[in-house]
């Protein structure tokens, strides 16, 4: 059993904690929160021991009635491997603290990229040759998780000559409510290309990519125009066919009536996906589209879900000797991932809609 630890239980680090606890392989032994709000009670009521994430407050989580099992310090004693989900920049002040502990990391996609021996995405991350020797890992945001996904299947089957993307992200996460902009599209940053391009080269070294990215009004869901230039020049079917294959890829069915983030989440909480999450990068379909060589597509990425299970697979990095494809395979199979439209591929498709904007 691998014991994990999970510092920071909010938007990530709740949702990492739940996928660690439904794996067969894995202890959660406990969340650290700051405060004795309702994120702590959430993780009382799933049964998680809390631990103080600061020294100075366990007074506070006396006073509310909740009982703490120890320090953070006393956490990182215990497990074999500490998921480090505090809020970006605070990685890097708790680095020392693990350090100090002799305590396996993995930091989150806020925190700069030499933060951690190495960047990864179990799908697209090169093999680590001194994965013995591992200390610490930075899964990678849910930007460039997203575009990692996509752009390692392309690179591997058809070579990626150039891949440009623009991406418009969502102004906050939903429960985010001081975040921004609720009334305007906003270039940021304004430069480009923007620095989700370099990111994307910390686990595609090789691959040319080229992004620039907006914030929107909206809290569901990224998402990505995405033009890729390929070495070869496949034809339509064959690129949906590959993309298909992918398990953390999901291609939404054009009879569907998925036409955005809003009915996506509806899908997801309906068909029973808690929290309404999706870790698969959503893809409709029908924007796949391939001219010569310029392929294009419309892709979705849940911000709050796409990098929970490559948490899961970065802990095995870590702390184990499976190979990616077996920990992939047990991560997918303990949470569910890989999404199947039972109407995917059937039947005849809607007409086109007209543009008339
Ligand atoms: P969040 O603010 O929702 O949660 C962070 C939690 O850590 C909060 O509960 C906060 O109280 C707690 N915290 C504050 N200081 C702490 C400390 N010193 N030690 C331990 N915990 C502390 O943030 P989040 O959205 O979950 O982001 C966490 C990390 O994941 C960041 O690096 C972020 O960039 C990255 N990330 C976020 C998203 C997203 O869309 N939310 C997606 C991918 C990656």
């Amino acid at each position: 059993m691998i014991r994990v630890g999970v510092n920071g239980y909010g938007t990530i680090g709740k949702r990492v904690a739940d996928a660690v606890a439904a794996q067969s392989d894995m202890e959660l032994v406990g969340v650290t929160k700051t405060s004795p709000d309702y994120g702590a009670e959430t993780a009382v009521r799933r049964g998680y021991d809390l631990y103080a994430a600061t020294g100075d407050r366990p007074a506070a989580f006396a006073d509310a009635g909740f009982e703490i099992a120890g320090s953070l310090g006393d956490l990182l004693d215990v497990v074999d491997v500490v998921v480090d989900c505090a809020p970006a920049g605070i990685g890097e002040r708790n680095r020392p603290t693990y350090e100090a502990h002799d305590t396996p990391a993995i930091y989150q996609g806020g925190e700069d990229g030499d933060i951690a021996d190495a960047s990864f995405n179990a799908r697209a991350s090169e093999p680590l040759c001194d994965r013995d020797d591992l200390e610490s890992l930075r899964v990678v945001s849910c930007n460039t998780t997203g575009l990692s996904r996509l752009l390692a299947p392309l690179d591997e089957t058809y070579g990626v000559e150039k891949a440009r993307v623009t991406l418009v992200r969502r102004g906050g996460d939903p429960s985010e409510t001081d975040r921004g902009p609720i009334n305007d599209v906003v270039p940021d940053p304004a430069t480009v290309p923007s620095h989700h391009g370099p990111d994307v080269n910390t686990i595609l070294p090789s691959v040319d990519v080229d992004t620039a990215a907006l914030r929107a009004p909206v809290t569901g869901m990224h998402t990505h125009s995405v033009n890729v230039t390929l070495e070869a020049a496949p034809d339509t079917a064959a690129v949906r066919d590959l993309l298909r294959g992918e398990s953390r890829l999901f291609l939404i069915p054009e009879r569907a009536g998925l036409d955005g983030a809003g009915a996506l989440k509806d899908y997801a909480a309906d068909i029973g996906r808690g929290r309404g999450d999706l870790w698969e990068n959503c893809i409709w379909e029908e924007s796949i589209s391939v001219e010569g060589r310029d392929l294009y597509l419309f892709q979705n990425v849940h911000q709050e879900a796409d990098v929970v299970p490559e948490n899961v697979d970065a802990i095995r990095e870590l702390a184990s000797d499976a190979s990616r494809e077996e920990s992939m395979a047990r991560t997918d199979e303990a949470l569910g991932v890989g999404l199947d439209s039972l109407l995917s591929g059937q039947g005849p498709s809607p007409d086109q809609i007209v543009a008339d904007d």
